[in-house]
């Protein structure tokens, strides 16, 4: 490995990089190019990606149907203003995403990223509520663990302790958090885990527009996989009250989970929906809100009846271009098959860990597989000895957790979870020295 070509100086002296320290960054690598699931960094050390940058890249790196739908797209137009006109991409991915959406989305509002979709479906609770004449239901009532993103409203309805926001607390609107249910996916539902929901509807349901979840898979909150009965529960809480439930799908989406949407794991719709990262199978930044007919008409239907949101960049023609070829090509093989292959090589690969004393917990759902430690992991020293082993895999906190590409190979996702055992096996020598 060659140390100089891998982390460059002026990176290190002037680039911000995600929840990092500008005076002792931790060591970024620098890549040259990504194809499949292969990452190869700037001296050729080419590393199996277990991440999908963050859950995005479900096709792998570099597809050519994706190349080919960018490079088309950007001879025709890169973007066009989406306040008064409308093109094609839009359309086309519209028809595409109401074709997979649960029946009840009928209305689609295009946005920049996974936080501003976790604003725009926000405000549109509250636009809702608004309309209806009831101006107070302005405030969220979510559940601990959660993660919704980085920006004001959705920083605020982030886990308080493990959303990795904490430090804003008080600059932050006060949301109602409910503990996360207990009741584990696949295991037995226990009824007590939505009383602490229930109270807290029953309490404040005259302030509340929204109920906020990510359905069955908790991502960079905790990477827990809970019971889907739980949102049965939930969504007859917030049809009894007049609540909106809002589904962050932003990570679950597109097939992750081993359904298309999360949300199928309990055939409970919601009233919005927010999409994002694998929208574009990790092109772009881009995401998507739906809603129903019934929000979006009320919404529209009293003063200033419009929505009171247009990001510059909405509808972005290069995004739903990739987006388009990015969900044709999901569709065009069996993904449910492969997701399901993966998830049982997971199971069985991932298994001996259980009886490593370091390891606390050990869970997989669809194409994701967590390893939760019981003490935090020292990132710099773990993240080195990943790429020693030729494997691209970033831990948070106490949780080492891959969710590979699905166009991954049996040979290659060995590789990356030999790697991945073998690496938190060594954890406890090295604890005296690096945690
Ligand atoms: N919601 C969920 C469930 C997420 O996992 C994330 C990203 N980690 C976001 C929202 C925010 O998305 P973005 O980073 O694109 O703003």
């Amino acid at each position: 490995m060659n140390y100089e070509q891998l982390f460059d100086a002026f990176d290190k002296e002037h680039l911000w990089h995600p929840y990092t320290s500008v005076s002792e960054p931790l060591p970024t690598y620098k890549v040259k190019s990504a194809e499949g699931c292969i990452i190869t960094l700037a001296d050729g050390t080419r590393l199996v990606d277990g991440m999908s940058s963050w859950w995005c890249a479900v096709h792998g790196y570099n597809h050519p149907a994706l190349n080919e739908a960018l490079r088309r797209q950007s001879e025709q137009m890169a973007h066009v203003m989406f306040g008064g006109l409308t093109h094609e991409p839009a359309i086309a991915l519209g028809k595409r995403l109401l074709a997979l959406a649960p029946p009840s989305m009928q209305k689609i509002f295009y946005a920049d990223s996974g936080s501003v979709a976790v604003e725009v479906a926000l405000k549109m609770a509250v636009q809702y509520h608004y309309a209806k004449g009831h101006p107070g239901r302005s405030n969220f009532v979510t559940i601990r663990s959660g993660y919704h993103g980085d920006t004001w409203n959705a920083m605020s309805v982030c886990d308080p302790v493990t959303g990795m926001h904490g430090l804003f607390g008080p600059a932050l609107p006060v949301r109602y958090f409910a503990p996360s249910p207990s009741s584990r996916f696949g295991g037995e539902w226990n009824e007590e885990d939505i009383r602490p929901l229930r109270e807290m509807i029953e309490k404040h349901h005259d302030e509340l527009a929204g109920l906020i979840l990510e359905p069955v898979v908790q991502g960079a909150g905790g990477m827990r996989f809970y019971h889907p009965h739980y949102l049965v529960e939930a969504a007859k809480l917030c049809r009894a009250y007049g609540i909106l439930l809002i589904f962050d799908e932003i990570a679950t989406g597109f097939g992750r989970t081993g359904k298309l949407f999360a949300w199928e794991h309990a055939g409970v719709e919601p009233d919005i929906m927010c999409i994002g990262k694998a929208l574009t199978g990790g092109y772009m930044t881009f995401s998507a809100v739906m809603t129903t007919d019934n929000v979006g008409q009320v919404i529209s239907g009293a003063y200033p009846y419009a929505f009171m949101h247009g990001p510059t960049f909405m509808g972005n023609p290069l995004a739903c271009a990739v987006a388009c070829a990015s969900i044709d090509l999901l569709l065009s093989y069996d993904w449910k098959e492969k997701v399901r292959k993966i998830e049982a090589q997971l199971r069985r690969e991932l298994h001996p860990a259980r009886a490593f004393s370091q390891v606390a917990d050990v869970r997989v759902l669809g194409a994701i597989g967590v390893i939760e430690m019981k003490s935090l992991v020292n990132l710099a020293w773990i993240q080195r000895r990943f790429v020693e082993e030729g494997v691209w895999i970033r831990p948070f906190g106490r949780l080492v957790y891959i969710m590979p590409p699905f166009v991954i190979s049996e040979k290659e996702l060995t590789f990356l979870t030999n790697a991945l055992l073998k690496v938190v096996s060594e954890t406890n020598k090295n604890a005296e020295n690096h945690e």
